[in-house]
């Protein structure tokens, strides 16, 4: 900045005198060298290289000079400025080599640490063995089909086929559920059963229909070693021209051949369901003795109890009246349905002895599953 100047004389300019110049700049390269970072150093840029620097504002006093004395007064500010600039960039250029050399050592990765301190979780078996479930039908042309688990006792109980004070009804526990109208004649309820989804698909789809329903299930249950309030189901369903019980038992062997392997197959045992008629419980050959414990006491099965067959679930021919209920014509279409617990799946086909080690959620119980997916 120009000092004040009372008389003043345009040869004389003080903020062009060599003195002052050479002053400048030398305040200019001792702010670079001083600058111990590129934020000081953008600082002493804009004292000593911007628009309001001496040395910028030195060079628009040259105008001011008469002509034969502004070659001269030029070169030296010229000069000046041209070492200013040079210092700074070679102390930018330095300050950002410096830094580039603290990132690298700061920011560096040791790949010799170890990466696993954070312990993994691992995914429950209940979900994996579900999952190799759905696949299983899903090679065979069915859908994945879900519905609420907070559902009208309709869809839970009526459209089954199961009548208000049906004893069917009062063995499945139910967990009630206050529904937007108390007292109205369908409540809402906890769904006892994977069934409704099989409603609500015979009333969204026109047959034929195949689909599996994989859901968690609620029954008022008290929590021991075979039982649980809170539960998983599979359910399929098949609806299509011509099906029969033969149909189904081809259709089972198939899924117990393909969890449990070769040679495994499923045996009918008459049973009652409100929802199918004919209807039976189905019994799969015990995988791990195949039978061969019955009658050696010597060699006892713990999986079957040396009973040679393990108990799966409920099945049958879907009950006429379930179809009329969603709008299927049962002259022209039959269907079969079947419906088991995955926990119970779990507990026999992997010894499981207590259903709370599934439920409890320690991951040292779901880790021996390994990452099946
Ligand atoms: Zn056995």
């Amino acid at each position: 900045m120009s000092a004040p100047n009372k008389s003043y004389d345009p040869v004389e300019v003080e903020a062009l005198k060599p003195d002052e110049i050479d002053r400048v700049r030398d305040e200019a390269l001792a702010a670079f060298a001083a600058a111990t970072d590129l934020d000081a150093l953008r600082e002493a840029k804009v004292a000593h290289v911007g628009d309001r620097s001496p040395l910028a504002l030195a060079n628009r006093e040259i105008g001011a000079l008469p002509p034969k004395a502004r070659a001269e007064a030029g070169k030296r500010v010229g000069r000046a400025r041209g070492a200013v600039n040079k210092a700074l960039a070679a102390r930018q250029a330095e300050l950002e080599a410096e830094r580039d050399e603290r990132v690298l050592v700061e920011e560096a990765v040791d790949v010799t640490l170890p990466h696993d301190r954070l312990p993994s979780g691992a995914r429950h078996p209940l979900t994996t063995l579900s999952e190799r479930i759905e696949d299983i039908f899903v090679a065979m042309g069915y859908e994945v089909a879900e519905g609420p688990e907070v559902e009208a006792e309709w869809f839970n109980f009526d459209a089954l086929n199961i009548d208000p004070d049906h004893p069917a009804r009062s063995t499945h526990d139910t967990l009630f559920v206050e529904g937007p109208e108390p007292g109205a004649d369908s409540q809402v309820v906890l769904r006892t059963q994977t069934s409704p989804v099989q409603i609500r698909a015979m009333l969204e789809r026109t047959p034929p229909i195949y689909v599996i329903c994989p859901g968690r299930v609620y029954r008022s249950d008290e929590l021991d070693a075979t039982h649980s309030p809170v539960f998983h189901q599979v359910e399929l369903l098949a609806i299509d021209e011509g099906l029969t019980m033969s149909d189904l038992k081809g259709t089972m062997d198939h899924m117990v051949r393909s969890l449990f392997g070769e040679g495994v197959h499923t045996r009918l045992r008459p049973h009652y369901f409100p929802f199918t008629e004919p209807s039976a419980e189905m019994d799969m050959l015990c995988f791990r003795c195949r039978g061969e414990s019955v009658g050696h006491p010597d060699r006892p099965c713990r999986t079957c109890s040396s009973e040679g067959w393990v108990e799966l679930g409920g099945c049958g021919v879907v009950n006429p009246r379930v179809l009329v209920a969603c709008g299927v014509d049962p002259e022209k279409y039959s269907g079969f349905a079947f419906g088991f617990g995955i926990e119970r799946l779990l507990m026999f086909r992997h010894n499981v002895a207590d259903m709370r080690d599934m439920i409890e959620g320690d991951v040292r119980f779901t880790r021996p599953f390994g990452m099946e997916i």
